[in-house]
């Protein structure tokens, strides 16, 4: 379910065309709508009526400051994994003890800074971590509330990429070696193990490999309990999927009820980690066709989106809906046609042979479903500026990132003294600019 749809033959996001944002932003942009974001929380949230649970919303999904925020406002937490993602979550109003920060590789500077920020839980993924963050938290006096991530060793069927809870995988603790790192843990003074958290990958889309996780999960806090550990908080992770084409994944309710099942009478607080399930389809990638270049064999269309705007198709094979913005004729004829960027790799093919109408230079067209780890996974290679973000609500939108201008883009970068000197025509790194 989602809020972008054509209407009098024009693609609107909520009740904005999307070719007036592109007329006024210019092309490439990814477009977000608000109440689709709004939505998917509420839809999660009712699920878990009842419950001693919270949703923290996994911000590498999507960190704009602006999609937080109207996420924070409907009562959100956030799931972190560095010390930019609790800058930019607090930055968004979501309060302190309503973070948790989750990763295998935390260094002593972001364990501080979330240690002074206050924040609800810290995930711990190895006993080297575990001791790291027990000196940091001793150091200011201080004992910090933990989890121990878990790997329950569960296939979860989906992308080896973005898989996480086999014994392959860097994430988490056997549950045998778990178990013993937690009684280490009640002999440290700077942490107190509170809880217990699993996260098994994304786009998961049946939900067995959760309810073989939460069985897992249940068990474990029974054992913790029994060895003496005071275990209050169950974080599940997130991983639940979407529909990026044919695919029908579980939906929200279903998967909610299975945790309140499996795990609403335990005597803990319940945490959800969704990223992709609150983002993914709450926002699209825009992009205007550049050229059509036909062969006897096949039909390239190049557009002004590159695989460093949407990395997914090259990085994990991903498939994204593409849509004109101006609403085919329902007779139109479909063609297959390679969507291709103009970045100087092969890899920059967001799809082959695909079934599209006639396209013609200028047409702008739409990925869907690219809400979640589009943005936030752009770079700038081939210099190619960030690409925009823009928020729609009901008539309004506003731009929540500008595309960054020439300027700024070379201005970051300094020049060294033996390259500086006169005659490099660079205006940029002089030395006495070095510090600036
Ligand atoms: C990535 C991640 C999530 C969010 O995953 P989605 O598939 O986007 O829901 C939640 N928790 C942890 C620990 C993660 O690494």
């Amino acid at each position: 379910m989602h809020h972008f749809a054509y209407r009098d033959g024009a693609l609107h996001a909520e009740d904005v065309p999307v070719a007036r944002i592109a007329q006024a932003v210019g092309t490439p942009f990814y477009c977000y709508s608000t109440a689709t974001l709004e939505r998917h929380y509420t839809v999660f949230a009712a699920g878990l009526s009842g419950l001693d649970a919270r949703i923290y919303y996994a911000l590498k999904a999507n960190g704009n400051l602006a999609v937080v925020r109207t996420l924070a406002r409907l009562g959100a937490g956030a799931d972190i994994v560095s010390e930019g993602e609790l800058r930019r979550a607090r930055t968004a109003g979501v309060a302190a003890d309503a973070i948790v920060f989750s990763g295998v590789g935390k260094t002593e500077a972001e364990m501080a800074a979330a240690l002074d920020a206050g924040i609800f839980q810290f995930n711990v993924e190895s006993e080297p971590e575990l001791r790291a963050l027990d000196k940091v938290a001793r150091g200011r006096g201080r004992a910090a509330p933990i989890a121990i991530r878990v790997n329950p060793e569960v296939a979860a069927g989906t992308h080896a990429k973005i898989t996480t809870g086999t014994k392959q995988n860097k994430f988490g603790i056997p549950w045998p070696q778990a178990r013993a790192v937690y009684a280490l843990a009640r002999d440290l003074e700077g942490v107190a193990a509170v809880g217990i958290a699993a996260h098994i990958g994304s786009q998961i889309l049946d939900l067995a490999p959760f309810e073989e996780t939460f069985v897992k999960l249940r068990d474990y806090v029974l054992a913790l309990r029994a060895d003496g550990h005071d275990i209050r908080r169950l974080d599940v992770g997130g991983g639940l999927g979407v529909p990026y084409g044919a695919e029908a994944p579980s939906a929200p309710a279903e998967y909610t009820g299975l945790a309140r099942r499996i795990l609403g009478n335990l005597g803990c607080h319940l945490m959800f980690e969704p990223g992709r399930l609150i983002a993914g389809n709450a926002g699209i990638l825009v992009a205007r066709v550049l050229y059509i270049k036909e062969s006897e064999e096949r039909r390239f269309v190049i557009v002004d989106a590159a695989m460093n705007d949407l990395i997914r198709p090259a990085l994990y094979d991903a498939w994204h809906g593409i849509v004109p913005v101006a609403e085919p004729a329902a007779r139109a004829p479909l063609a297959p046609a390679d969507v291709v960027g103009p970045v100087c790799e092969s890899g920059d093919t967001f799809t082959l042979e695909r079934p599209l109408p006639p396209l013609r230079t200028n047409d702008l067209l739409a990925f869907t479903t690219a809400g979640a780890y589009g943005a936030v996974m752009a770079s700038t290679y081939n210099s190619r500026r960030l690409v925009p973000e823009v928020a729609v609500k009901g008539d309004a939108f506003a731009v929540v990132r500008p595309r960054p201008t020439y300027e700024a883009m070379l201005a970051s970068e300094r020049l060294p003294d033996w390259l500086a000197a006169a005659g490099a025509t660079a205006a940029r790194g002089r030395p006495d600019e070095g510090s600036r």
